[in-house]
């Protein structure tokens, strides 16, 4: 099953580039920086840098970050990854990627933001020619950083709006910093016309959702797993047919859900619920999409026909103009039924 989700065109519409880092890339960038790890050996730092399939917890998730982090404030780390994430898409057939990350965080004295967006669009501008993929960059606007980078960023995106930037998002810890206090800052993004996401309904409760969508104006919710938790909310957000980027395995290593089984998906998915499937940080999590899809199937008990809905429900949901959107939609659907041609009976 596993060689056959591989080969199907897919889309991943949550994907992190500062969570999706090749072990050996590690290494080398900071072999190239002068930067200590706690280890040169692949295997051995691969246990520091990603969770092990059994991790259940939000602390031992985010500490992976830290040991890699530092070695991302670099325009050339952020090119190469950027890069490199195309290229890793790319061997698994997802022929559209939204690849999302936040300015504040790669930029430091001497880089700036836009210093580090331009990097990363030249990893992704080399990416698209040297693989065939379609990408498309979201800035995030980071929870708990001064409120100056916030509007810098949708400022950003503004200025790169069509010029390789999709849309913006709201990361970070949404338990702490609740989506409302965002409010100003995406009234601008709204006035700017730009595509609006927001981490909501993760690590706080329903009323996060209602805060994205009607104070922020998002049009689609990042995770949204405890949409549940308020029925005329939940009905709403059906019935505008809002899409939910949701990532299984994200939400079981960070605590979010207790294990696959426990996971809305499926409740959501067969109720009606807008439903994409997405990898959020594939490094960290040491997952692909087609894991992703693998464990849909496996663990929560979808069928590959699920998927290969959903699949749409994404391309219909991305960031993009109308024509690019049929133009991908399309060569999805020619190329699935192409594999799929004369598998009938295997399912
Ligand atoms: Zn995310």
């Amino acid at each position: 099953m596993r060689e056959l989700i591989k080969r199907l065109p897919k889309v991943d519409l949550h994907c992190h580039i500062d969570g999706a880092l090749r072990t050996r890339t590690i290494i080398e960038l900071a072999q190239l920086q002068n930067y200590k790890l706690p280890t040169y050996d692949e295997e051995e730092l691969k246990k520091y840098v990603t969770v092990s399939k059994s991790c259940r917890s939000l602390s031992e998730f985010l500490e992976k970050f830290e040991i890699f982090y530092p070695l991302l404030k670099d325009r050339e780390a952020m090119k190469r990854v950027t890069y490199e994430l195309i290229e890793d898409a790319k061997k698994e057939n997802i022929v559209y990627l939204e690849a999302r990350f936040a300015p504040v965080l790669q930029s430091k004295e001497g880089l700036n933001m836009e210093d580090v967006l331009k990097a990363v669009l030249e990893g992704k501008k080399l990416g698209e020619e040297n693989f065939g993929i379609k990408c498309g960059i979201i800035l995030c606007v980071y929870r708990g950083q001064p409120p100056e980078s916030w509007y810098e960023t949708v400022e950003l995106a503004k200025k790169y709006k069509d010029k390789g930037v999709c849309g913006v998002d709201l990361a970070g810890d949404e338990s702490r910093y609740p989506a409302k206090d965002f409010k100003e800052v995406f009234e601008l993004a709204q006035k700017y016309n730009l595509n609006i996401t927001v981490h909501a309904g993760e690590a706080a409760g329903a009323e996060s959702i209602r805060w994205a969508i009607d104070l922020l104006g998002a049009k689609r919710i990042g995770h949204g797993v405890r949409l549940k938790e308020d029925r005329f909310l939940y009905e709403r957000v059906k019935n505008a047919k809002i899409p939910l980027e949701m990532c299984p395995t994200s939400n079981v290593h960070t605590e979010v859900v207790p294990s696959y089984k426990k996971h809305p998906i499926k409740e959501y998915y067969y109720d009606g619920i807008r439903v994409t499937v997405n990898t959020d940080d594939r490094g960290v999590s040491d997952i692909d999409l087609s894991y992703e899809w693998e464990v849909c199937i496996d663990e929560i008990g979808f069928k590959l026909e699920d998927l290969l809905d959903m699949n749409i429900n994404s391309i219909e949901a991305a960031f993009l103009d109308e024509s690019e959107k049929n133009r991908i939609k399309e060569l999805i659907q020619n190329q699935t039924s192409e594999i799929l041609k004369g598998r009938k009976n295997d399912f």
